[in-house]
């Protein structure tokens, strides 16, 4: 096999495979690097449906939308390397130097102009956050519960407690349910649930699972195995009310408290990270710091839409190719053109322009708190024009839009603002997602 490729994708998730696709057909040679011993990433285990709404305007399970990325990926014969394990990155002579490890080939390297990484997330642990007590089996993390659901047949526990109210936990609680295990409740410190409204209804609202806000695990109980949880109210500063603590009894718990861009192969390259996504600072090819290393989806900023995630990376794939042709502008000097976020954003991706690629940007942000109508409005050069109007927007739901870039050489500021009552009364518009 060809060890020198124009383009190596690192990760065979929705975003990688969409990457691959999109270097593919501007010309590159590219291949895709998986540890796994199937591609598919995440969504292989998510056999619920809502997946693809947006990109194939249907309903479809995860490993069906996997299945749609992946004969696009096998219908141009790219080569997915899988049960690969990459050990090491290396640049030098503007080219990356990849070592892997599998068991038929030992320990080998491949070579590549760019690469994109597109190596997913993963779950914060219980370890993670503080919760009193022994360390019984019985403790997950709601994807390890999924998985163990989904593909192993396995059941993880006929008696649980779910803390945390993320996408994941939800999920699983249902899945729980419909395999027979009760679950007694969702615990969330925070005054509002963390996931998707629409799996707020249909995995606890209709299964009739209880949830409890401004609540948390103080204690896990048990030798061996958890035998209970001790669980109490928090106050505004997220501190456990000592006199609310009750037991519930339970022999698992699942705990589904957030997940981590998984960007540890990267660290030692010296690129720039942005502490609110947990990614690479990223311009509008979602290119990082690092000339021709790309970066795209989970490990680039936590999605909840798996539509997004592959657009994502159909961007990073088209622009690493770019580069290897020596088609793609050189990032003049990082920081290029910075993009601010303002008002009540929490966080917006890219986070820089290249004033050098002037043209239409998309660009995704979520806001800091639930708003009830907001105003999103971009300013630059001493100008201000309306973005979008939003009836309402919440934390958990990342939003995406896009801009015509003229390509000038000054910061953007995007800023989210609520929007008064009385505004609200003269009828906000929903700008749809
Ligand atoms: C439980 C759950 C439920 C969801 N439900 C929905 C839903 O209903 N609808 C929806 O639209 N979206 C949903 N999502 C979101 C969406 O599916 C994910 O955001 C998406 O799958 C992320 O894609 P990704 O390619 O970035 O990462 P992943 O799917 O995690 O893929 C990353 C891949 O990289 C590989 N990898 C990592 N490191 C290395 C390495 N060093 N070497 C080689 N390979 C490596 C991994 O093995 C993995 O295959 C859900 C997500 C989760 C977790």
């Amino acid at each position: 096999m060809n060890e020198r490729w124009d383009v190596v994708v690192i990760g065979a998730g929705p975003a990688g495979l969409a990457a691959v696709v999109a270097a593919r057909d501007r010309g590159a040679n590219a291949c895709l690097v998986e540890r796994e011993d199937r591609p598919g990433g995440i969504l292989k285990q998510c056999i619920h449906d809502g997946f693809g709404l947006l990109r194939y305007q249907s309903r479809l399970t995860g490993p069906e939308y996997a299945h749609r990325e992946l004969s696009q990926v096998r219908a141009r014969q790219i080569p997915i390397l899988t049960g690969v394990f990459l050990l090491a990155i290396r640049r030098d002579d503007r080219r990356f130097t990849l070592t892997l490890q599998c068991p038929r080939r030992g320990v080998f390297e491949l070579t590549a102009s760019s690469l994109v990484a597109a190596t997913g997330c993963r779950e914060r642990t219980a370890r993670q956050v503080f919760i009193h007590g022994d360390r019984p089996a019985g403790v997950y993390p709601a994807g390890t519960a999924q998985r163990l659901l989904n593909i192993e047949g396995l059941l993880p526990g006929r008696r649980c407690v779910v803390l945390g109210s993320g996408d994941v936990g939800l999920i699983v609680a249902r899945r729980l349910t419909l395999e027979g295990a009760s679950v007694e409740g969702v615990y969330e410190i925070k005054p509002e649930p963390s996931g998707l409204d629409r799996n707020l209804a249909q995995c606890l609202d209709d299964f009739h699972i209880p949830l409890h806000l401004c609540a948390t695990v103080s204690r896990i109980h048990g030798r061996g195995r958890v035998s209970g949880v001790t669980v109490c109210r928090v106050d505004n500063r997220l501190r456990p009310i000592a006199d609310t603590a009750r037991l519930v009894p339970c022999d698992t718990l699942i705990v589904s408290v957030g997940l981590i861009p998984e960007n540890e192969i990267l660290r030692g390259l010296g690129l720039e990270f942005d502490p609110r996504t947990g990614g690479p600072l990223v311009d509008q090819t979602l290119q990082t710091s690092l000339p021709g290393l790309f970066s795209c989806g989970n490990s680039l900023q936590v999605h909840d839409l798996v539509d997004h995630v592959s657009e994502g990376g159909e961007i990073a794939g088209a622009a690493a190719a770019d580069h290897a042709a020596g088609r793609l502008p050189a990032i003049p000097a990082m920081p290029a053109v910075e993009v601010r976020a303002a008002g009540e954003l929490r966080q917006v991706v890219p986070q820089r322009l290249n004033p050098a690629l002037p043209g239409r940007v998309v660009l995704w942000f979520r806001a800091r708190r639930t708003l009830e109508a907001a105003a999103l409005t971009a300013g630059w050069a001493g100008k201000s024009a309306p973005i979008g109007e939003y009836a309402s927007l919440r934390p958990p739901e990342m939003q995406r839009f896009t801009l015509e870039y003229s390509g000038e050489p000054d910061h953007l500021t995007l800023e989210l603002r609520e929007v008064s009552g009385d505004a609200r009364e003269n009828g906000v518009r929903a700008v749809p997602a």
